[in-house]
């Protein structure tokens, strides 16, 4: 990430933070992971545990060392061990808690709210998430979240959240098509329910991050393909496997960088997959999750109708969301990230939302106005 400009620092304002090294995930490694722990069988063994105070506990996760890290100037690790375990031991989400402090740094230094808070000055924010939690001085507002802090205070363009819900450490003026998915995610700005497409823009294969060539198309499938592996209750790291392994060991290999060329031109390709995704009436070897299915429950399917099963979810979603008067105007990101180049001298460093929205749209047979149409909802058999 911070190779390639796509590390939130100071609250958003920049993609690479000078002293990364200090908190980064080798650091991490090296320096003070005991062991990887994770569900019995996994090869993975997602979580990290660390000391903190003399006990093993809880690692933190990749969001939580970019957003402690480099989001609030801190190149403290053992810092953010310790405020990871105290934020999850509090009940409360690390990446939103995070990210609400940057907007309170930032409404600071900018005059908006005089709260003594500054990027880079840790001594005082030990006590800030027990203050959160329970409702106390400075937390008690902290707790409204940056979004309604900003109504509040001002900032509304460096508040980087969608629809009320803080972003990950993802920089999205580096892979556009990330910020399409935070910003029509279901569940605000979420990167998981938005569809992880920084996995093709940088971090898994390096397909061009500043088009929206291709991103809205690739941006349906992946929310509707994780929309699934959720439903089915299986593991959504899982969904790496998605990847023939070579195309992410070999990243200069001839396969991956013809595979990075191509990928902005499919958009057509995927849009007739998923519009027509029962016609796929075949498991596709590059994903096992269909015949996990079959062999955990007898229960036949193809990749076509698991496709099927993730857009009726996330369609069924949008359709009572709806109900609740959301529409195109929530589906939104802070002007930071749409209006402010995150590189001065490059124009196309900002995240071209609406052209993308357009064609999402299109894609998912929602409206102008990001509502699902009457014919999408009785294909899906979501309304008779
Ligand atoms: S199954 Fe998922 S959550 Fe469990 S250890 Fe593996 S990657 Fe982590």
């Amino acid at each position: 990430m911070q190779m390639r400009k796509m590390l939130s620092t100071k609250n958003y304002n920049y993609g690479q933070y000078e002293d990364f090294e200090k908190v980064n995930g080798e650091t991490l490694a090296e320096g003070y992971n005991i062991v990887n722990k994770g569900c019995l069988t996994c090869p993975i063994k997602c979580a990290r545990t660390v000391r903190v105070n003399g006990e093993a506990v809880k690692g933190p996760e990749l969001e939580t060392l970019g957003l402690l890290g480099g989001g609030i100037l801190n190149n403290n690790l053992q810092k953010i061990l310790d405020w990871n375990n105290e934020i999850d031991e509090l009940g409360m989400d690390t990446i939103s808690a995070s990210s609400t402090l940057a907007y309170a740094m930032e409404a600071n230094e900018k005059g908006l709210w005089n709260n003594g808070l500054e990027f880079g000055k840790i001594d005082n924010i030990s006590q800030i998430w027990e203050d959160i939690a329970h409702r106390r001085g400075i937390g008690d507002e902290l707790a409204e979240g940056s979004k309604r802090l900003s109504e509040k205070y001002g900032g509304k363009e460096f508040a980087i959240q969608s629809k009320g819900l803080e972003l990950a450490a993802y920089e999205p003026r580096r892979a556009v098509g990330q910020g399409l998915g935070y910003a029509v995610s279901n569940r605000g700005g979420c990167h998981l329910n938005g569809g992880y497409m920084v996995i093709l823009e940088g971090l898994g294969l390096n397909t061009d991050s500043q088009t929206p060539k291709g991103k809205a198309d690739f941006t349906m499938m992946f929310q509707d393909l994780m929309e699934t592996i959720s439903a089915s209750g299986q593991c959504l790291f899982t969904s790496y496997a998605f990847f023939p392994g070579f195309l992410i060991t070999r990243p200069n290999g001839g396969i991956t960088t013809t595979a990075n060329k191509l990928i902005p031109h499919l958009g057509g390709v995927i849009r007739v997959m998923n519009r027509f995704s029962p016609a796929i009436a075949m498991h596709l070897p590059v994903f096992h999750h269909t015949k996990m299915f079959k062999y955990a429950l007898g229960m036949p399917m193809t990749f076509g109708k698991y496709l099927r099963i993730g857009e009726r979810g996330y369609t069924l979603e949008r359709y009572v969301s709806m109900r609740f008067g959301v529409s195109a105007k929530d589906d939104t990101l802070p002007k930071r990230l749409t209006h402010t180049p995150q590189d001065a001298n490059d124009p196309k460093t900002v995240v071209p939302l609406e052209k993308m929205k357009k064609v999402y749209y299109k894609a998912r047979g929602w409206d102008k106005d990001g509502k699902p149409t009457n014919s999408t909802l009785r294909r899906l058999q979501i309304v008779k």
